[in-house]
């Protein structure tokens, strides 16, 4: 035990430090004194975390941040620190005998270290630094938590065992975060997916080169994969599973404690070996090919390094308590019977108890469940008491019948929280109508404020912060179903965007397709696999992730076109910067454009849909308008109709930017029509006499000069609209408004560029300006940066489909991008996207090739850019031909790129993208096989 003498002989030094210990004790004491006058909560108990001088996540709404390394640009804050190394370790995994060490089996000796000074601790780090591997395990606290924390860490090598006390060392952990960063050293883990998450959390620690025996279990489809299997299994040893249950802050540890923490560490070394034995010899023969690197090991290695990806992130929730909220009435309402009485005011105090409780244990740090239990919560909702013993007795009643058979039965019940703050809760349960939104500010600054009652700490100062005060503010707000009357804080409304608009699985589900020889086709999302295995065109050869083998014999190969795009794995993450936590898709070509192409040119979606964050999003986005304006001049095709008149049956719109012959042409702009018809209706009977005859005026412009009636003031409000959006307009209203089967002739006059076009720019920015101003009506039909219903998210998950590579391997039928338009962000001008959505469709006959369905052509949104993009796709192809469609797609391209500097995109993404490939004969995109797309609808 060479180890423990050395340690031993800085024992005199951490005297030094514990006598410092002692000066800060004495200096806390002192400070609670001081503070102790303000305080209505129950004398501050000495809860270990009090004494944390810093702590990475806290208890306010704000977004973590994770660990800047020193050198690197700032990238993004929210970027894996270590993401190169780990990216390097998935690409060339660490070779088997690299790993192997032999550990040989051995018991569990009597001595142990216990590391509890930052001496220690860097001894600890210089040790860990010349070791190959280790074993890691934590255990953590999250019943007196808001958040939970680390409360032991065990690493185990070859010779010793380690217990870090990482309460005592919590300000000093990141002593240790080089040996976990270190690519050459592995460390082994079993089951590491919280583990990671919670070091980081805690002490951006990330773990890089790492092997999960459970990851390992998985691929050798054991029969189990827990730990008390794999000890059992090859140790001979069975553990007390219920100690991890145990409360870990407690000091000393329990002989049981430590045992079995030791238990969890120890044995990982020579299961490791054992388990990464069995991996090689069950591998593939790969002599033959020995390049190849498919390899059981490899595949082990590399899922566990996945884990290592992960990065921890606060759960955000649209309201306070939200999760909580919707947990216990799904678990309630069915049972109780709540249903039938009153069940809206039951409903109504769950939320607002719920949100209390969030409050209260983000306030005193506290888990939600030590704060109030979720029966206690059903119990007052239902019985609303109005005392505080009535409260009390409820609470009690509710967490007796529950909890007697298990740990938390030994909870005060009512907590501490509630009894110090039982006013408080009373009247949340008595003013049933009060504003909520003021109820919480109130108690936030009571709580929390310059006279405030409860203890500030490190943990709940940010709380008070403006912008999370604001935050929660809004978030309160919505709840109530109030309108957004503040303004939103950038900060915040970011974040709201980006929590409501990206994308909440992963895009790509990196499923793959083999041919029939195991040549590797591609890799595409769940719903392919599912398409050929319905038709029993493909068997599973692989689960997670999943992996079919054709039956049939593919057209061609990816390697045949000498492009490696579609048989790469693609990664959830923006291909901007990196940012991983949230992305949304972005159509490189626009799809006013793209949604004219002819069908065999619009096949290669996966290449010009990429994944971006909201920032990169909003950059893209804006270059891409900036560069439809410079289509737009270039062409002579504005981006909006121009003018539209009621022709009796139909609307004529005119198109191209210039009347013939200098012939003054009658009519009015669809948005001018649509303003002024909604201002009439809105206000007209209070409007002054002047500004109601040159509204009325834009108005007869479109009717032909006739005298107006109600009735077409309600029919020129649908002018332009899609049937999609006169649904919604109709729905929001509660009105069935005529439906003329309107059609439209879009009238093109010779085409040349002057000042009207500038004229459409303005008026492009305009459309922003009038929907400010416009109201909520208005904002209903085209504003749905207010309100967008579960329908669009649904529609922006649905776009999904758009992720089939195709070519010569047949796809599934896509129609949902003609239904549903495109979903893209646009910058409003408060420097945060709002989503948009543009119906492109227009019924401008075409003879240079087919309109796309029969079911779009009924579709028309003149206020969009559909009619623009028809034009110019037309005449690229009258001019051009197929090539003018190429070649305006490598234009996009590099506008994109030249926006972005793209960093991460996949390898083979090309500007020259030629989108050639043979369709198969089962392919949708194969001309031939019309009937094949049509039986399947
Ligand atoms: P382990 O990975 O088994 O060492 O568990 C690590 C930590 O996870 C423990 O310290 C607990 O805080 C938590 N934990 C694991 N399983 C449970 C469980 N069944 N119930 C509550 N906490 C658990
Ligand atoms: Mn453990
Ligand atoms: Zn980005």
């Amino acid at each position: 035990m060479a180890t423990r003498g050395k340690i031993n002989a800085i024992v005199a030094v951490a005297c030094v430090a514990a006598a410092s210990l002692v000066v800060a004790a004495l200096c806390r004491r002192l400070w609670r004194r001081r503070v102790a006058g303000r305080r209505c909560c129950s004398e501050l108990e000495d809860k270990p975390q009090n004494r944390f001088k810093h702590v990475l996540a806290d208890n306010s709404y704000a977004p973590f941040r994770h660990f800047k390394r020193e050198g690197t640009e700032e990238v993004s804050l929210k970027m894996h620190p270590f993401e190169e190394e780990i990216t390097s370790l998935l690409e060339n995994p660490p070779a088997l005998l690299n790993f192997v060490t032999v550990h040989e089996y051995s018991d569990m000796s009597a001595s142990y270290v216990w590391i509890d000074t930052e001496h220690q601790l860097d001894y600890l780090a210089k040790l860990l630094s010349k070791e190959q591997v280790f074993a890691v395990d934590t255990e953590q606290h999250s019943l007196r938590s808001f958040i939970g924390f680390t409360a032991l860490m065990q690493i185990s090598t070859e010779r010793e065992d380690f217990l870090i006390d990482t309460i005592a060392l919590h300000d000093v952990m990141d002593i240790l975060r080089p040996v976990f960063a270190d690519p050459s050293i592995c460390k082994v883990f079993h089951g590491a997916d919280n583990d990671v998450l919670w070091l980081q959390r805690d002490f951006h620690i990330y773990v890089v080169n790492m092997f999960d025996t459970a990851k390992a279990c998985e691929i050798l489809s054991k029969p189990h994969k827990s730990l008390a299997y794999l000890l059992e299994t090859y140790c001979g040893v069975s553990t007390d599973k219920t100690l991890q249950r145990e409360d870990w802050r407690v000091r000393p540890l329990s002989v049981e404690m430590i045992e079995y923490a030791r238990s969890d560490a120890h044995y990982l070394l020579y299961i490791a070996d054992c388990l990464a034995s069995e991996l090689q010899s069950k591998s593939p023969d790969t002599s033959a090919c020995p390049d190849d690197k498919f390899n059981f090991f490899f595949e082990a290695s590399h899922r566990s390094n996945m884990v290592c990806m992960q990065l921890y992130a606060k759960e955000i929730e649209s309201t306070p308590g939200a999760s909580a909220a919707a947990s216990i009435l799904s678990r309630n309402l069915s049972v109780q019977g709540v249903t039938s009485w009153k069940s809206c005011e039951i409903k109504d105090l769950i939320w607002k108890l719920c949100a209390w409780r969030d409050l209260m244990a983000r306030i005193h740090d506290e888990s939600l469940r030590y704060v109030l239990s979720d029966q206690a919560i059903v119990s007052l909702a239902m019985r609303i008491p109005k005392e505080p013993t009535e409260v009390y007795d409820v609470i009690q009643q509710a967490d007796l019948n529950n909890g007697s058979s298990n740990i938390y039965s030994i909870l005060p019940s009512p907590s501490p929280v509630v009894s110090t703050h039982i006013e408080e809760l009373c009247f949340l349960l008595q003013e049933v109508s009060a504003n909520i939104d003021d109820v919480f500010r109130r108690f936030l600054q009571k709580h929390l404020g310059p006279t405030g009652c409860c203890p500030l700490s490190v943990y709940n100062y940010a709380l008070l912060s403006e912008f999370c005060l604001k935050q929660t503010n809004e978030l309160f707000m919505k709840h109530a179903g109030e309108k957004f009357t503040s303004m939103v804080g950038k900060k915040a409304s970011r974040e709201l965007f980006v929590q409501k608009f990206s994308c909440k699985s992963p895009v790509y589900h990196n499923c793959r397709i083999y041919a029939s020889d195991g040549r590797l086709l591609c890799y595409c999302d769940r719903r392919k696999l599912e398409w050929y295995l319905k038709r029993d065109l493909a068997k599973i050869v692989e689960d997670d992730p999943p992996a079919i083998m054709l039956l049939f014999e593919p057209k061609g190969r990816p390697e045949d076109e000498d492009n490696d795009f579609y048989i790469q794995s693609k990664k959830n993450i923006c291909v901007g910067c990196g940012e991983k936590n949230h992305y949304l898709r972005y159509r490189i070509i626009p799809s006013c454009y793209r949604m004219h192409f002819p069908e065999h040119l619009k096949s290669h979606r996966s290449h010009d849909i990429v994944l971006l964050c909201v920032d990169c999003h909003e950059i893209a986005h804006s270059a891409a308008e900036k560069f439809k304006k410079q289509i737009a001049e270039e062409f002579g095709i504005p981006l909006f109709v121009r003018m539209i008149v009621d022709s009796g049956e139909s609307t004529v719109a005119t198109v191209t930017s210039k009347s013939v012959g200098g012939i003054e042409e009658t009519g009015v702009s669809p948005l001018q029509l649509r303003t002024a018809a909604m201002a009439l209706l809105r206000h007209g009977s209070s409007m002054p006499a002047r500004r109601h005859e040159e509204l009325m005026q834009v108005v007869k412009a479109y009717f032909g000069g006739r005298e107006i009636s109600r009735e077409d003031l309600e029919m020129a409000l649908l002018v332009g609209m899609s049937p999609h959006e006169r649904r919604r307009l109709e729905k929001k209203k509660g009105l069935s408004l005529r439906h003329h089967a309107q059609s439209i002739i879009c009238k093109s006059s010779t085409s040349s560029n002057d000042k009207t076009i500038e004229n459409n720019i303005k008026r492009n920015n305009s459309i922003h300006i009038s929907q400010e101003s416009l109201k909520d009506d208005v904002k209903d039909t085209d504003g749905r940066q207010t309100n967008t219903s579960a329908s669009d998210m649904h529609a922006v998950l649905l776009l999904n489909r758009d992720d089939f590579p195709s070519g010569n391997i047949q796809c599934p039928n896509k129609t949902e991008e003609l239904e549903l338009g495109n979903v893209c962000v646009s910058s409003n001008g408060n420097g945060h996207g709002a989503l948009q959505k543009e119906t492109c469709e227009a019924v401008i006959p075409s003879t240079s090739y087919q309109v796309t369905s029969s079911k779009s052509a009924k579709k028309l949104s003149l206020l969009g850019h559909g009619p623009h993009g028809k034009q110019v796709v037309e005449h690229l192809l009258n001019k051009y031909g197929e090539d003018g469609i190429l070649q305006f797609c490598q234009r996009w391209r590099q506008v994109f790129v030249d926006a972005i500097h793209p960093r991460f995109l996949p390898s083979g993404w090309d500007i020259m993208h030629s989108g050639r490939r043979d369709f198969g004969e089962y392919s949708v995109y194969n001309p031939a096989r019309k009937d094949l797309q049509t039986a399947d609808k």
